[in-house]
């Protein structure tokens, strides 16, 4: 049983669960316990954390993961957000 483990954010260069080894996930959540970062699916992270809904084991890592957005400009008319 994993303890200390928080999360982290989402990757979408890890494609594979490092606690069940599936692979070909659209994306991992990753998790750390402060000193390693592990990847697993959201599955098994919500398992991992002890939620008992892999959903809210997702939103929590989306919200950490997403970097503020910064509006473009070009000649004073917005293109859009990168
Ligand atoms: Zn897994």
């Amino acid at each position: 049983m994993e303890n200390n483990l928080t999360i982290k954010g989402v990757s979408d260069e890890v494609l594979e669960c490092q606690k069940c080894g599936k692979v070909e996930l659209k994306r991992t959540i990753v998790l750390t316990d402060g000193e390693s970062e592990m990847y697993y699916g959201s599955q098994c992270a919500a398992r991992a954390l002890g939620m008992r809904r892999k959903s809210t084991v997702d939103r929590i890592a989306e919200g950490r993961s997403r970097k503020p957005k910064m509006p473009i400009y070009r000649g004073g008319v917005l293109l859009g957000y990168a």
